[in-house]
């Protein structure tokens, strides 16, 4: 964790919307943002994140890469699911696996959610924050969401942060340097062998497809019923034909 400067809260509206702040404010070290509990946690689209107090590692990265142009920004939401995935798998032993672009999923259920929000300066990519929501307890979330689990529900593990931080980071450390200096390119190839979605028949925005591949841009390539279309990683969601994945 030796990059890191850790900022823990026992309770805030949402380590992202902290993180964004600070950047503003002209922040720029490598900090990450704790919280026991979000009283507003987010997900894409403004939908809501449920992070009851204890029950999960709710957190955002804020750093400034080198050299990533602005239209290469959001490749960043690979970075996380690569890292947090692999060193997940390390330490359950459970297939945990990415569904595109950045939810884990295990056993077919959505374990940790993330976003990624960013800021420019020019042609540059100036700061993101990288917000990844991990869910740990069993029983601490609303029934109604019916595709959530946790590591606990699945494995039987009590993980806490500090079990899963410093090897989450050093991963992280090393596919971000790989994506700055080698490209995306690198990360994706990573994310393949641990995708839920290639291979999948989906739903994108409702219609139907089969998800055939990743390009190394990040993009989901698929077959739709008038041909094979790229699907951008942005504000399309995407699902199983019948369940979440
Ligand atoms: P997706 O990328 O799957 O479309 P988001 O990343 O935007 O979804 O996450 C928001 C959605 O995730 C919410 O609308 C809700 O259905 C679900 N959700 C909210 N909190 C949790 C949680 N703690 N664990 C799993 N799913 C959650």
């Amino acid at each position: 964790m030796k990059n890191w400067n850790v900022i823990h809260f026992e309770d805030i509206d949402s380590t992202n919307a902290e993180a964004k702040r600070r950047a503003r404010e002209g922040l720029r070290e490598s900090t990450l943002f704790v919280a026991d509990r979000q009283s507003a946690g987010r997900g894409r689209m403004d939908r809501k994140w449920e992070s009851p107090a204890g029950a999960g590692l709710w957190m955002t990265q804020l750093f400034a890469p080198e050299n990533i142009p602005a239209k290469d920004a959001g490749g960043a939401v690979f970075i996380s699911a690569a890292a947090l995935a692999e060193t997940l798998r390390e330490i359950t032993g459970a297939p945990v696996m990415v569904k595109w672009p950045n939810d884990l999923v295990l056993n077919g259920k959505k374990i940790c959610g993330m976003l990624a929000e960013c800021g420019f300066e020019g042609d540059k990519c100036a700061w993101i924050a990288l917000g990844t929501g991990l869910n740990l307890k069993k029983d601490a979330l609303p029934a109604e969401l019916i595709y959530a689990s946790s590591i606990e529900a699945e494995t039987g593990m009590q993980l806490s942060a500090d079990d899963i931080l410093p090897r989450y980071l050093a991963a992280f450390d090393s596919i971000c340097a790989a994506w700055q200096t080698e490209g995306l390119g690198a990360v994706i190839a990573r994310i393949r062998p641990l995708s839920a979605t290639i291979g999948s028949d989906v739903r994108v925005d409702g219609e139907y497809a089969k998800a055939l591949d990743m390009d190394s841009d990040g993009a989901l390539v698929c077959r739709f019923a008038d041909g094979v279309r790229r699907v951008l990683a942005g504000d399309v969601s995407v699902r199983g034909i019948t369940d979440y994945v």
